[in-house]
């Protein structure tokens, strides 16, 4: 009898590849394990066992696989099953899924770049032959590619070798290089060592009698070790000796203490949790409990809408407290991981050391530790906190899942494929568990809130502030009218300007938002019209102030900003719209003495730069933070007694038929900023055009009107959850061809589906990074089954494939979410 083994590479193949085995190795194996596998001519891949079986395949003679890598399978059977979901639902291939879900230590292959790890200390006399001509070559090169080493060891079974390595520290693989997560650190400190034990302090106290500042850090140091084995941060050390950093610093510099740093997601905990128990909710916040759990009685996902700062994190803790108690694991998905360090702080405090944080920006050797704990069900990672790539972990005993400030676009993913709507895919993930999902907004989305209408979802409320603190006074500011009148200072209205004032008398801190970075959008000169464009995309160059740079958003094109008109050579350039940069200077000017910070993504490329701001501007370092849309999501501000929108409008003529409803859900997150304690915040709306009804339902709080007017336009223009949308997205740097074969596909679709196709059009922005790009929408009712509409869509895409001068064309598929 001959075996064959079916596997997924982690490649866009549409179809499943086999690969010939032994008896022994079909008795050994099973789906979920991982196998080095040789592909094409020359190529190593780590592959993902799926099936054994007799059948030998007919297309092909099927080759023997190079070797088995693990004992027992890294990808459980439930999983699987929802990563065939994703493939099929958004219209990707397995392959895409797995190489997206696994951690790439996972997936070594051919072409995988392994580089020295610098920082490891090697005992050379620790490795095995191979391990050391590996280490050794590396000694001479910067990096090897795995089938390097393989020439090198001249064997072809080395993926298991560099696994180990690579887990051993030994070296890195390439992408570790780029780790971009920024996680916060918290400074402690520590008494130097030589000064443990009773007779090395006390004649410490005796040398420091002459600094009795000094000592009182000391004693202030001990008694705070003997409360808790915790380490100790100089900020508390501070609070509790009252003496002051100075103080500190000199017995620092003394090396009478030490300080170091922890990253504040690794904090070890002591094993003593708070009381969850302790916890005691508002009237509000059991009613919504108790609507939670009559939904998941009923089996369904439920929807918690309340308002900014009503304490849904509290209602989230209770929830996780019980499924934890049943025994089983729970997820937390957050939009953005900027946002964990507040939220894992709340969290570790109630569960300690069974909460872990994991995303795709954290190093490998993070992620496969994670990946470990939660397949072993291990302790540590009873709570899973992460971003949108959490939801692939294997997860055996999943009981829950909660998915924070549910309306985020960032929930999904636009690039690569698997192109997924990870709120969505959470409650495909919770069904196949049979667990309990929660999806939690101020601003629910447009489908959940409809979902939950038709019953689909449970629902529950919280309509009030914890702690009876008010909902934010918004107003709108006309700035039409004050630009008639010449009464703005650069972007800035008198209304606003006082405002700003005020509040800094009363020591409060401020929140201006602009969605927009650099300093203006638009060079254009005013004699012959000409605007600096980028070469390679359809938009248009923005000024950049601090590096006197043009620069382009979509593809990081940049050039230095010339004295005279491209076209023209005239120097009358003119720079129109503004951004962040902008509003920090003219900030400058108006309140020279207050310090002013700027939060967007050119001021947090840094290594920890945006956990620097965030911490810099609790601490009260700045009066003011200008910002992009980051400064809109979930952080938690206790000071913060204005915010500021320096201009709305451009957010609302956004074309996109989810422009209003973002909007609203933007400008309601950016308000519920302000006043999060007692004092009632105070928020400014500047607009040209104050009786939009978006911006009336923001001043309001009326989200009942919003869902209502935004779900009528959609029922009128058909557009989702109304139906559902399908958009294909043809690329080519050829423009002609690319029109030709939009048209060829739009045509053909229209032949075969019979429902309601738009387009081929260009987008917004119609080029890219030198690719046209051309847009056609499906779109399917309700009631007409998905799956057969994707399977012709399918169909035509292979015949499309089949004609030769497409062949350059790239499709790209967005499901639901476009
Ligand atoms: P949301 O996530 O709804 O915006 P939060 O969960 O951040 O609101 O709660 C707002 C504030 O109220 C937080 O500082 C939180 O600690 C506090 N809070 C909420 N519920 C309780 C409670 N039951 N007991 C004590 N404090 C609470
Ligand atoms: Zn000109
Ligand atoms: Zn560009």
């Amino acid at each position: 009898m001959e075996y064959f083994l079916e596997v997924v590479l982690p490649i866009p193949l549409e179809k499943l590849f086999t690969y010939k085995i032994s008896e022994a190795e079909a008795d050994f194996i099973q789906a979920g394990m991982r196998v080095a596998v040789p592909f094409g001519k020359t190529k190593i891949y780590t592959a993902l066992a799926y099936k054994v079986h007799t059948h030998a395949p007919e297309a092909y003679e099927p080759k023997e696989i190079y070797q088995i890598l693990d004992e027992r399978p890294v990808v459980d059977k439930v999983q699987l099953k929802h990563w065939e979901w994703v493939a099929n639902y958004y219209m990707c291939t397995l392959g895409e899924v797995v190489r997206s879900a696994l951690p790439s230590a996972f997936l070594l292959e051919s072409e995988t770049l392994i580089l020295p790890n610098k920082n490891a200390k090697v005992d050379e006399l620790q490795l095995t032959d191979d391990e050391f001509l590996i280490y050794e070559a590396l000694q001479h090169q910067t990096a090897l590619k795995i089938s390097e080493v393989s020439d090198i060891l001249d064997k072809k079974n080395v993926l298991k070798i560099v696994n180990a390595m690579v887990h051993k520290g030994i070296v890195l693989q390439k992408e570790e290089l780029y780790e971009q997560y920024r996680p916060k650190l918290v400074r402690y400190v520590k008494l130097a060592e030589q000064f443990e034990g009773e007779e090395q302090l006390s004649e410490l106290l005796n040398d420091l009698t002459r600094a009795p500042k000094q000592s009182q850090v000391v004693l202030s140091l001990f008694q705070l070790r003997a409360k808790s084995a915790k380490p100790i941060p100089i900020s508390e050390l501070e609070k509790e000796s009252g003496g002051s950093r100075s103080v500190i610093k000199a017995l620092i510099d003394k090396n009478i203490l030490e300080e170091y740093h922890i990253r504040k997601d690794r904090v070890e905990f002591d094993g003593r949790s708070g009381d969850v128990g302790a916890i005691e909710l508002n009237e509000h916040q059991h009613r919504a409990l108790d609507d939670i759990q009559h939904g998941f009685d009923e089996e369904k996902p439920v929807l918690l809408h309340g308002v900014t700062s009503s304490g849904k994190t509290e209602v989230y803790v209770k929830l996780i407290k019980k499924c934890l108690d049943e025994g089983k694991q729970a997820l937390y998905l957050l939009p953005e991981i900027a946002l964990t360090s507040q939220l894992i702080n709340r969290l570790q405090q109630y569960f300690g050391h069974q909460v872990s944080v994991y995303h795709s920006k954290y190093s490998i050797h993070e992620r496969v530790e994670v990946w470990n704990n939660v397949l072993n069900d291990a302790e540590k990672a009873r709570i899973v906190i992460g971003a949108r790539s959490s939801l692939f972990l294997p997860f055996t005993n999943l009981g829950l899942v909660v998915v924070d400030e549910e309306h985020e676009n960032s929930f999904k993913q636009f690039d690569p494929a698997p192109r997924y709507q990870a709120r969505d895919a959470a409650v495909v993930l919770a069904a196949l568990h049979s667990a309990n999902i929660v999806l939690g907004s101020a601003t629910p989305s447009i489908e959940s809130m409809y979902n939950a209408k038709t019953a689909k979802y449970g629902y529950a409320s919280m309509a009030h502030r914890f702690g009876d603190v008010l909902m934010p006074d918004i107003n709108l500011v006309d700035i039409k009218e004050a630009t008639r009148k010449r009464r703005m200072k650069g972007h800035f209205s008198e209304t606003l300007i006082k405002a700003i004032e005020e509040a800094l008398e009363e020591g409060g801190q401020i929140i201006l938002f602009q969605n927009r970075r650099g300093f203006a959008p638009v060079v254009e000169c005013t004699t012959c019209g000409h605007v600096a464009q980028c070469p390679n995309c359809d938009v248009s160059l923005t000024y950049h102030q601090h590096r006197n740079q043009l620069r382009c958003h979509y593809c990081g094109y940049h050039m230095a900003l010339q004295q005279a008109c491209l076209a023209c050579g005239s120097p009358t350039l003119d720079k129109k719209g503004f951004g962040t940069e902008q509003i920090q200077q003219e900030l400058g000017q108006l309140f020279p003495d207050v310090s002013v910070g700027r939060m967007d993504l050119d001021t947090t490329r840094g290594k920890y730069a945006y956990e620097k701001i965030i911490s810099s501007f609790e601490n009260q370092e700045m009066d003011i933070l200008v910002g992009t849309q980051m400064v809109t999501k979930g952080l938690d501000f206790r000071n913060v007694s204005l915010v500021g929108i320096m201009n709305a409008d451009s957010m609302l003529n956004f074309p996109d038929y989810r422009a209003h409803e973002r909007s609203f859900q933007m400008l309601t997150q950016v308000a519920g900023r302000a006043g999060r304690t007692k004092k009632r915040g105070k928020v400014l709306i500047q607009t040209y055009n104050p009786y939009h009804q978006i911006l009336q339902q923001v001043t309001t709080n009326n989200y009942d009107k919003m869902f209502q007017e935004q779900f009528y336009e959609r029922e009128q223009f058909k557009y989702p959850p109304l139906v559902r949308l399908i958009k294909i997205t043809l690329k080519d740097k050829d423009f002609n061809k690319l029109n030709e074969a939009a048209d060829w596909m739009a045509g053909s679709l229209r032949n075969v589906l019979g429902t309601q196709i738009l387009g081929p059009e260009y987008p917004p922005v119609a080029r890219i990074r030198r690719d046209y790009l051309k847009n056609i929408l499906i779109k399917i009712p309700r009631k007409q089954p998905l799956a057969q509409t994707k399977n012709s869509i399918k169909r035509i895409e292979k015949s499309f494939n089949a004609i030769s001068k497409y062949k350059s064309i790239r499709l790209v598929y967005n499901v639901d979410h476009i």
